[in-house]
């Protein structure tokens, strides 16, 4: 009896709110209102093998998939479901974002074909002050979505990058291309793994982690993110 009653008091005084729009949840809801799931702009580029997300690799790495679940925009409902995972430690955000995300491509003739689930590393030095992975969460959230497996300690990264935000495109591909090892590349020989980014902008990242797990004998590599910017 007395763990419903300090639930009971504890939502009283610390009332659930959307991440997205900051409204009161009603007791039905988790994490985001039904109004705001509504509203949240899903690219539907799961279908389309030459979408933009794709086209982005395209002459730089080869991807059996790539696609993003939703369109982000300044000041959107994704862009602030994004910040509260990265800068406000709200894991239920990311959760919610992967298990999204996963319901995207558990319907599509590639995602049934992935082996594991590998989110892009974090610098150690980064994640401790996070408190956790932000990839990470979005891929436990596709594993619920999906059943696919997820692993955290194949893929590493080695040192720690500047701030990638300043940076022209070359810029940042000098800084992130020996920055991923792979600790077990027999681990994903001949699978197919699906590689877990929050938002992709310009790829550098992504190819980067691409390039060494294709170290792996015929690794086949699909690639997915919470977002992208409109094309
Ligand atoms: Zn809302």
């Amino acid at each position: 009896m007395k763990l419903p009653l300090f639930h009971h008091l504890v939502t009283l005084l610390f009332p659930e709110v959307c991440a997205a729009c900051g409204q009161l949840l009603f007791k039905t809801e988790k994490t985001v209102c039904l109004s705001c799931q509504h509203l949240l702009p899903l690219t539907g580029y799961e279908h389309i093998p030459d979408n933009p997300v794709a086209r982005i690799f395209w002459g730089r790495v080869h991807l059996e998939a790539a696609t993003a679940c939703y369109f982000f925009s300044k000041r959107g409902k994704v862009q602030q479901l994004v910040h509260e995972l990265k800068y406000k430690k709200n894991r239920e955000a990311g959760h919610f974002l992967g298990v999204e995300t996963g319901k995207t491509i558990r319907q599509t003739d590639w995602g049934k074909q992935i082996d594991q689930i590998i989110p892009v590393p974090l610098h150690p030095k980064k994640q401790r002050i996070r408190g956790y992975n932000q990839s990470e969460v979005l891929a436990y959230g596709i594993r619920e979505a999906t059943g696919i497996a997820v692993v955290t300690n194949n893929l590493v990264r080695t040192v720690a990058s500047e701030t990638q935000t300043k940076k022209s495109r070359e810029a940042r591909w000098e800084n992130v291309k020996d920055i991923f090892r792979l600790q077990q590349p027999e681990d994903i020989e001949g699978k197919h793994v699906l590689l877990v980014d929050d938002v992709i902008t310009t790829g550098s990242t992504i190819e980067a982690c691409v390039h060494t797990l294709q170290q792996a004998p015929n690794a086949r590599i699909s690639v997915v993110a919470a977002a992208c910017a409109p094309a």
